[in-house]
């Protein structure tokens, strides 16, 4: 498969089976903008859910938490956003064509017409709105581009809500916003999207090796839900690529057709953020260090990835076609906990009244367990197909012979194999195989 074809392949199927969709469609549509449809919610549910229960749920030390979009503006003056999260950007004296000056080979010539190039000049990533109804008395607010800050300013609701000891976290699921130079390739760069972050609080002494365990625990979870080994990489930054409040960041990479691009970026912030929200509010953020006697600002340890660029990369890394006698099958291999439908219920023969009465009482009786669906408007073999290309991983079959034995066939999306399975016996055949 040509890796190009790859990429489109991927786009065409969300489209088609209602993945994704562009925004505003109907007016054109807004460049770089994406809906998410009926399977691509479930899908980014799913991955959303399993980032949670391994942060949240399966550990006693990482809380929960969901804070507001807007934030006060002085957040944003205090976090140095303000004044340093930009980029450079180059235009075209030409073709007017913008470019990420960082992006281009000769930073004189436009790499689209050959035009002069302007000097690279900042432009500043935040998007910027209004609170308030009156203009004249109205706030100047930011669309926040990250949603660490949501964490830190709530620090010592933590501290005296849940009287944590270090080391301890909090995890965030929700959107961010950048007003990106180039943003492209599908839903990878985007002005609107989603991150799931950590922020996990440390003894600064411990900084470094509790650094070191979660780019070793965030690799891992990729790997879990499916992705394969030899499309991820780990990529320490330079000291010339580093944010402005990080000491050290190592990037978790996937093996993108577009090439090597970041998922996730762990970083140590050290004790950059509270100690700016302490001195800025001043309100004191800092502990108590039992052995030393002296108070401290604990140092922070960040897991920051995308929701949409993960999204993504499950979506490429599952994406097979493979020939079947003369047809050629088009199957997502997602990792069940994944995938949109767990099971589609399908009559082998829709004219047999008995067999579309059992098949759709299993449906719902698997729906309050597992998100199921019933189908019966193509003969079985399409179904499978239609099964196999939005990644479901198992289908029940009611047949004629269900009538007299009870039981129905259960196809393995990967293997195509077929097992007879009671139908009293279901809900636990699956329970073994869906809750992973
Ligand atoms: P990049 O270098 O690709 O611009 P970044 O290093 O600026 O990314 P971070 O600030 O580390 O990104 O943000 C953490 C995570 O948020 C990224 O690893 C990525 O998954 C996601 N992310 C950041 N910007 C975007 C974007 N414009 N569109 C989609 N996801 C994004």
């Amino acid at each position: 498969m040509m890796i190009n074809d790859l990429m489109e392949k991927v786009i065409s199927l969300c489209k088609r089976r209602g993945f994704i969709f562009q925004s505003s469609e109907i007016y054109g549509g807004l460049a770089n903008t994406w809906d998410y449809g009926p399977l691509g919610v479930e899908l980014k549910n799913n991955v959303k859910r399993s980032w949670w229960r391994k942060v949240v749920y399966e550990r006693d030390d990482i809380f929960g938490m969901d804070a507001a979009i807007l934030m006060h503006p002085k957040v944003w003056e205090t976090s140095g956003h303000l004044k340093n999260f930009f980029d450079l950007k180059s235009d075209c004296r030409s073709c007017k064509r913008r470019f990420k000056t960082q992006d281009l080979k000769d930073p004189q010539r436009c790499p689209d017409c050959g035009g002069q190039l302007t000097e690279g000049r900042p432009f500043n990533l935040m998007f910027e709105t209004r609170l308030g109804v009156i203009e004249e008395e109205s706030l100047v607010v930011y669309l926040r581009p990250e949603t660490a800050q949501g964490m830190f300013v709530n620090f010592l609701n933590i501290l005296d809500t849940k009287h944590p000891k270090l080391p301890f976290g909090l995890a965030q699921i929700g959107k961010a916003f950048r007003n990106e130079i180039t943003p492209g390739n599908f839903i990878f760069r985007t002005r609107e999207f989603e991150q799931m972050e950590i922020e996990y609080f440390v003894h600064p002494k411990e900084a470094e090796d509790r650094y070191q365990e979660w780019i070793e625990e965030r690799f891992k979870w990729y790997i879990e839900l499916g992705i394969k080994r030899e499309n991820l990489r780990r990529r320490a930054h330079g000291k010339d690529e580093l944010a402005h409040y990080a000491f050290a960041c190592t990037d978790i990479e996937y093996n993108f057709p577009f090439g090597w691009q970041e998922l996730e970026g762990i970083a140590n912030r050290t004790d950059f953020d509270l100690r700016k929200h302490s001195e800025m509010s001043n309100k004191d953020m800092r502990l108590f260090d039992e052995i030393s006697k002296e108070k401290f600002y604990p140092y922070i340890i960040e897991p920051s990835g995308g929701v949409d660029r993960s999204v993504l990369a499950f979506l490429i890394d599952a994406y097979y076609e493979e020939k079947v006698k003369d047809d050629i099958r088009v199957v997502l291999r997602l990792h069940p906990s994944l995938s949109p439908i767990k099971i589609a219920v399908l009559p082998l023969l829709k004219n047999r009244a008995e067999l579309v009465e059992i098949a759709k009482k299993i449906t719902w009786d698997l729906k309050k367990k597992f998100f199921t669906v019933y189908d019966d408007t193509a003969a079985i073999g399409k179904l499978y197909r239609r099964q196999d290309e939005i990644g479901t991983p198992f289908c029940v079959t009611v047949d004629v012979q269900s009538l007299e034995d009870k039981k129905v066939t259960v196809r393995d999306r990967d293997t195509m194999e077929q097992r007879r399975v009671g139908m009293d016996k279901l809900k636990d055949y699956f329970f073994d195989l869906l809750c992973v």
